[in-house]
């Protein structure tokens, strides 16, 4: 198919680089985009091989690297705190790093940048009221007023996806796991040149994201899934961090910010079933939400863009593009999904102990293969 009329829900992570996907392949891009402020919050996140190659074919690998920070190992720790490996991870493409720490902001920032030079029209502040799919078009009523006719809607609006809701109102709902995560920004030591992993019930890690810049995360059972006002967010983090590693414990005293804090309780959603109907489809979190133990949940949303602008350009009809499109991704984003649940569960003692060393390497494995 060429030359569609595309509509995205959700400038985020995946709805940015299918709009610079679907823009390179001469498709006519709209985004829309629920926040005015585009806001996004202020720590980074870790990305693998096939994060790095999948941003490569998107074809803004120098903007994302200058962005972000390169790195080839992963050093892991006990839990008193005592070094046991410095294991290098295996780079998907020669020449740049294996692996890339980045900021959201300046994640954000790229890929906002590159969609619209890239041609994409972003609008902010506006949502998707409502998708009536006639069989030719899909007219869409917007929330600031008036209708649109397009010829594919992608839904890209995330975990809470209303896109979802309003394509499969049964669709399971995201589901709470009994962790959660806390993070929060530092001042990068020199001598931090990857991620440092702390092992234990409360787990922890260190991830550098510029030459400057690192954050913190570490994650706790929450199992009753509490409210935590914003006010005395700092100090409950670092009540959090009591008898930690020193090289945790000792950064609690910079945790002051309660507004830097950044608290998520950990949910996980997967659609087993069809990811579209008739012209509408879905991609990222809105279908396949995993929690952050493998470092893959915007890797995935990345892969998913390429995949979906590639079966676009090669299909007859919205329903081939969208079948081959689900075909390509769906084994591989159940393994990230379950195989990170399964370590979560593992962590927090409702499920088996899963070795994460194991899981990380079969995980290396599944990413290796091409898209
Ligand atoms: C604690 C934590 C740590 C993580 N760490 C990592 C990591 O280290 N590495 C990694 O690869 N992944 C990580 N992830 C996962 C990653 O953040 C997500 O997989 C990724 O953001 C998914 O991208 P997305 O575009 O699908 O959704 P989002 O990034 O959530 O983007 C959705 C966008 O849609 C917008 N939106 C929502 N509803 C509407 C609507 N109705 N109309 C219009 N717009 C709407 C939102 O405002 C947002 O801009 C982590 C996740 C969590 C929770």
């Amino acid at each position: 198919m060429q030359n569609q009329n595309i509509l995205i829900v959700g400038g985020g992570i995946g709805g940015l680089t299918s709009g610079i996907a679907l823009c390179r392949s001469g498709h006519q891009v709209t985004i829309i985009e629920k926040d005015p402020d585009w806001s996004v919050y202020g720590v980074g996140i870790i990305q693998q091989g096939n994060a790095i190659r999948a941003v490569k074919q998107l074809g803004i690998i120098d903007e994302y690297l200058d962005a972000g920070f390169g790195f080839d190992f992963v050093e892991i720790f006990t839990p008193t705190g005592r070094k046991v490996a410095r294991i290098p991870s295996p780079k998907l493409v020669e020449g740049y790093p294996a692996s890339v720490g980045i900021g959201r902001r300046a994640l954000h920032t790229v890929l906002g940048q590159q969609a619209q030079a890239a041609g994409a029209n972003v609008r902010l502040g506006v949502t998707a009221e409502g998708l009536v799919d006639d069989g030719t078009q899909v007219t869409v009523r917007l929330s600031h007023g008036g209708s649109e006719r397009f010829d594919i809607v992608i839904g890209a609006d995330g975990l809470y996806s209303r896109t979802r809701q309003q394509t499969f109102p049964d669709a399971p709902k995201p589901a709470f796991t009994g962790q959660a995560v806390w993070r929060y920004n530092f001042s990068k030591p020199h001598e931090l040149d990857c991620l440092q992993a702390y092992e234990g019930a409360v787990g922890a890690g260190l991830v550098p994201l510029s030459s400057d810049l690192m954050y913190m995360f570490v994650t706790t059972p929450e199992p009753e899934n509490p409210r935590y006002p914003v006010e005395g967010l700092a100090a409950t983090m670092r009540g959090k961090l009591v008898g930690m590693p020193a090289a945790i414990s000792k950064l609690a005293t910079q945790i002051t910010d309660d507004s830097a804090v950044v608290y998520k309780p950990l949910e996980t959603l997967f659609l087993s079933g069809d990811w579209h109907k008739g012209r509408t489809v879905l991609l990222g979190d809105a279908v396949h939400a995993t929690t952050p133990h493998l470092g893959q949940g915007a890797g995935m949303a990345i892969e998913d863009s390429l995949v979906l602008a590639d079966e676009i350009d090669r299909a007859n009809t919205p329903d081939e593009a969208f079948v081959a499109y689900r075909a390509r991704r769906h084994a591989r984003c159940k393994f990230i999904v379950e195989t990170s649940l399964s370590l979560c569960l593992g962590q927090i003692g409702t499920g088996p102990v899963v070795e994460q060393a194991a899981a990380t390497k079969a995980m290396f494995e599944v990413i290796a293969q091409s898209i």
